[in-house]
């Protein structure tokens, strides 16, 4: 199907091949960029370089508290990024109005950009569930008709097809 205008889509940067990752390097998606990238304009944005964790850094990861919070810590510092990436994420929500972003490609199993089953750990540093990533989910919540995949999932034909749709859909819902 044809659409009038490339959609204009979030992207977690390391997808895109740019070298942000906590160790230095990238997770560039070929696969997905060369199936979407016809119909879709890139907005690039990692959180994490964002919030000034700067290039490589230590890694971080999201810890359950025992009172049930999941925080966003730091592994060998423990410093608590959780106030800090989630004012940042409710900033960038506002920008992202601003550029009429029709959806969003998150970085699976990254405590800022996962989407599904985010690891958790323990305090004590032990497996402890699954959660999302907080840049995720802060956008998530501000945008919730705005639809997000992860890059993994978009390796489905079926899975991919049904993001365009949805895409399309809600395009057509913020221009009626
Ligand atoms: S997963 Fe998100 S926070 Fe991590 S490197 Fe990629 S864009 Fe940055």
């Amino acid at each position: 199907m044809a659409y009038s205008a490339p959609f204009r889509l979030g992207i977690s940067a390391c997808l895109l091949g740019e070298e942000v990752r906590h160790d230095g390097g990238h997770k560039r998606d070929t696969g997905l960029i060369d199936a979407l990238g016809s119909l879709v304009e890139w907005v690039s944005v990692c959180p994490e370089v964002e919030i000034g964790l700067g290039t490589p850094r230590e890694p971080i990861r999201l810890v359950r508290r025992t009172d049930g919070r999941v925080e966003l810590v730091s592994v060998e510092t423990q410093i608590d990024l959780t106030q800090r990436m989630r004012a940042h994420a409710r900033q960038r929500v506002k920008e992202f109005e601003q550029l009429g972003l029709d959806g969003y490609v998150f970085k699976r199993d990254s405590p800022s950009c996962g989407v599904f089953r985010v690891p958790v750990w323990s305090e004590a540093g032990a497996p402890d569930g699954a959660g999302r990533g907080l840049f995720a989910e802060e956008l998530m919540r501000a945008l919730p008709a705005m639809p997000v995949e992860e890059e993994g999932r978009l390796h489905d034909a079926h899975l991919r097809e049904h993001f365009i749709e949805r895409l399309s859909a809600y395009r057509e819902t913020k221009t009626s």
